[in-house]
This record gives structure tokens, sequence and C-alpha cells, in this order.
């Protein structure tokens, strides 16, 4: 982290200092953050977070045990340590990740979305390295938690940061943009995901145009064409830069002679600086449009078309986005199972439409859909027939309305019952590629997990 005072860390959290005479906050530095009493690094300030069924105050002295040398509280603790009182430790957090951020020399882009959000970060940060030192959210950091935490890690040496920013209910990118201040900023796409939270497809295209509206006068948005709200406004100053899986005239990124391979995908990229060839290990077009977004967010912080080229080659799937577990040879799972909404489950089922032999999905429930619950399973079930999939197995309660309007389904109440469809059809199929997904609720990595221990 950039190094602070503890009376710096008071002035920025309108904190009251409580600590022992022999001790001069104006001098005691911390130098790294932690919110798990059980982790604490050198010159280490823990913050007291207060959740729904937890009080980390309650774990204070844990914290100064393991070698904290200064604490972040809501109320005053009695333990031998120097602490600032804060009326509230989760905002203080973010004042602070904010102040670490603009202590930074770093270039930093912001992005969000319904999905891709952390395949378009990995991709962004690989190009980005080539350039420079660059920091990214590590896995899924993407909350009001995690992106300050994310924050934390900035040191001088960093020339980038890419930072993943996720919500589920309005106000949270706002909240997080704030915090951030990206120089550039991506809503990826608009998907039917969190509805429940959102209130409708209109209320996905608010909450995520939060991150533009967050963005310095000065900036440059990355817009989808593909996945556009005319909900979004920019000032003149901004640049708008867009990009579209179609040639439009509008786009300033699209792709041409695009080669999709099973797990791989060659195109041209083309870009306001000019085109280059791409040679992406990762399979499905959604990972094209992934690409664009990634260039462009990369191109508006200064990178090459060499930097992308190298960058993109040395992309890998992120475990659990459509990884390939190899069951034998002419067997394979992907293991889509992170994560589910309606758009990514059609854009894996496109993936599975195009892998060799028997294909088969296996489809948990999709979560947080509210009312439109039935209308987004059914649309995945019709996309698996249109797809031409051999067959369909669902697990759960909302996904037998995929079984059902994909015509060639079967429903499951539990996954031992599945199982035993699915382990006979691995065993007779000489090719077989399977994709299995859902929502994180659904934990549909059992079923990864089961087919590894058979086969
Ligand atoms: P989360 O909201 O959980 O952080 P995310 O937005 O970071 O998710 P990823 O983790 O990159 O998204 O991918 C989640 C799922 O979406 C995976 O199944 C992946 O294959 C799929 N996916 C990735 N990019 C796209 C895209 N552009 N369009 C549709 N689906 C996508
Ligand atoms: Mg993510």
């Amino acid at each position: 982290m950039i190094p602070l005072t503890l009376k710096e860390l008071a002035e920025i959290s309108n904190g009251r200092i409580v600590c022992a005479d022999n001790i001069d906050a104006a001098t005691l530095a911390l130098e790294q953050v932690s919110i798990d009493s059980r982790h604490i690094d050198d010159r280490c300030l823990f913050i007291a977070l207060k959740g729904e069924r937890f009080d980390a105050h309650d774990f204070v002295s844990a914290a100064v045990e393991h070698g904290a040398v200064a604490l972040l509280v809501e109320r005053e603790v009695s333990v031998d340590c120097p602490q600032v009182i804060t009326s509230d430790t989760r905002l203080a957090m973010g004042k602070l990740a904010a102040w670490v951020r603009q202590q930074s020399r770093a270039k930093v882009v912001g992005l969000t979305g319904s999905s891709g959000k952390t395949s378009v970060k990995e991709m962004t940060a690989s190009i980005l390295s080539k350039r420079g030192k660059t920091l990214y959210t590590a896995g899924n950091l993407n909350n009001d938690i995690g992106v300050p935490l994310t924050l934390f890690r900035l040191t001088r040496e960093h020339d980038y940061a890419v930072i993943e920013m996720g919500a589920n209910h309005p106000n949270e990118i706002a909240y997080t943009t704030d915090i951030v201040k990206p120089q550039t900023a991506l809503v990826n796409n608009l998907f039917a995901a969190h509805l429940a939270g959102f209130g409708s497809p209109d209320g996905v295209a608010r909450a995520k145009g939060e991150i533009y509206q967050g963005l310095s006068e000065e900036g440059t948005a990355i817009v989808n064409l593909d996945s556009y709200s005319d909900q979004w406004q920019f000032e003149p100053r901004q640049t708008v830069w867009y990009y579209s899986l179609l040639p439009q005239e509008k786009a300033d990124f699209y792709p041409s002679n695009i080669e999709v391979k099973q797990l791989s995908t060659n195109f041209t990229l083309h870009t306001p600086l000019g085109c280059v060839d791409i040679i992406l290990p990762l399979p499905g077009i959604h990972n094209i449009a992934n690409v664009l977004a990634a260039s462009a967010l990369a191109i508006s912080v200064g990178a090459t078309l060499e930097d992308i080229r190298h960058g993109l080659a040395e992309t890998k799937a992120v475990p659990g986005r459509l990884f390939p577990v190899q069951l034998s040879p002419n067997k394979v799972v992907l293991d889509d199972t992170y994560n589910a909404n309606d758009g990514s489950m059609i854009a894996a089922i496109n993936v599975l439409a195009n892998m060799p032999g028997y294909r088969v999905l296996v489809a948990g429930d999709m979560g947080e859909l509210g009312d439109y619950a039935q209308e987004c399973h059914q649309r995945v079930g019709l996309a698996a027939k249109k797809a031409g999939l051999d067959k369909v197995l669902t697990v759960g309660v909302l996904s037998e309305a995929i079984s059902l309007s994909s015509e060639c389904g079967e429903h499951f109440s539990f996954k031992k019952d599945l199982l035993t469809q699915l382990i006979p059809l691995v065993q007779q199929n000489e090719v077989i590629s399977i994709l299995v997904k859902g929502s994180r609720s659904s934990a549909m990595e059992d079923v990864v997990n089961a087919l590894k221990e058979c086969f």
C-alpha cells in the first residue's frame, strides 16, 4: 500500500485518535490493511467491519496478537493498541481506499457489466502488463469491500490498475466508482442478472450506467453497441469509444475474419490504431466481445496493438468459466459452474454447439431473477433447442423450464439422480462434450467433481 500515518488516517476517516502518550500519531506508519484478524502483515492496520452476522470488534485482540499496529474501529476497544474511532468503518475504509488511489500515479480503468467482468479484467491486465506494472482485482473482489481491498494493494510503482466493479442493487456502482475514480470506464454488457435487486432490465442499465456518471469530465467511456442503453449520457469533453461484434459504422472496435475453433478463436481486431490479427486461447464469440472491450480499455491508457496481440495470446481460461476439464482424450467437460444468468448461459450453449461429439448441457437453477425467472429459463431452453444440442439435463426447481423448452431435456430434483443419467452417457459415447453451468447457489461444481472422480 502507499503508506500513511495514524494522524492522516484520522483525518481521512474523520476519526478520533486514542493512543498511549508515548505514541506519535504523526509518525506511526501504516503500510498494509487487513479486515481478517488471522491475516495480519507487517505494519498493518486492522479495520473492524460489522456485518449482519459478525462484528469484527470481537476480534481486535486477535488482530493485535497477530501484529496489528493500529485499529480502525467504531467504538473504543480495551486493547493496548493505537486506534482511530470513526462512525462507520465500512465508509471509512472506502475513504481510505480513495485516498490511496489519489496518491497513486497509476492510470486506472474500471469496469462493470452483467457478465464477463472478470474475463475482461484478466484480458486487460494481461495486455497492460506488457507495458508496465499492473495491479488488478484479485479473483472476484468486486464489491464495496473488495474494491477498497484491491486499491490498498496499490504501490507507487504501479503504472496501471484494472478494477472490476460488481453490483446487485442500485447505487453500489456509484459508490465504488467514486472511490476508484477511473479515467476509463466500461459497462461490458446488460443481461438479466440480479433482476430481483434491480427491478427490471431498465434498472440494470441504470445501475450499471452509474460507472459512466462517475467518470471525470475528460474521461473515456467504452460502450458496447450490442448491449446499449439510451439512458446513458456523456459529457462533451469525454471521449466515447464504441465497439460491436458487427462491423457497423459507429463501431471504433470490431472483429473480422472470425475463425471459431473448439477451444480457441482467431480473428482480426479493428481499432482506431489500426488492425491486428489475434489468436485468442479461449472459446466463444462472447470472448471476442470481451477482447473488444479489453482492447479499448487498454488502448485508452496507452497500449499498442503489439501489447494487445502478445497480452491476449497469454490469456488463460479462468477456473469455473468455460474451463476445459478433459475426462479422457475425447471426453471433455466445460466447467462453467462459477455463475450463470441467461446471457452467459446462452453464450456458453453457443460454445457447446461448436464442440465435437454428443453435446450435453447440464444446467442448474439461475437465481436472483425475481419475476423474470420463468421467462429467462425458458429462453435458455429455446437456445439449447436452436443450437441443436443432443441432450439437456437439469437439476433444481426453476431449471425444469429449461428442460421443457429445449425439447430434449430431462429434469431432476437431486444431483445424484441426474448423475445416474449422465454417467452412462459419458460411458456410451466415444466422443462427448458436456457443459455444466448454473448460478453460484446451484453449486454445479458438484457435478464436475463427481465426473472427475468417475473418469
Ligand atoms: P461476476 O458477476 O460473478 O463477477 P463476471 O461478470 O466477472 O461475473 P466472468 O466471471 O468473467 O463474469 O464470467 C461469468 C460467466 O459469464 C462465465 O460463465 C463466462 O463464460 C460468461 N461470460 C463471460 N463473458 C461473457 C460475455 N461477454 N457475454 C456473455 N457471457 C459471458
Ligand atoms: Mg467477476
